[in-house]
């Protein structure tokens, strides 16, 4: 499952990829701020989404739905 850290502040994209990375590392990665908006990182791994791969990307087609509308 990849893993993909956001800043909390900002939504910037820390870390994405396949290996888990602990949040001491990716405090390291960027010396403990966000490089976008120059947030404090956190140490607390709450910001650490895991995604489920490919198939959420897309929602269900909702133009279809607006058919019947009267
Ligand atoms: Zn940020």
């Amino acid at each position: 499952m990849p893993q993909q850290v956001l800043c909390d502040e900002c939504g910037e994209v820390l870390y994405q990829g396949s290996d888990l990375k602990s949040p001491e590392e990716i405090h390291l990665m960027y010396n403990g701020k966000c490089p976008k908006c120059g947030r404090k990182l956190s140490l607390i791994p709450q910001k650490i989404k895991v995604l489920p791969v490919g198939s959420a990307s897309r929602g269900y087609d909702g133009s279809k739905l607006n058919v019947n509308k009267r």
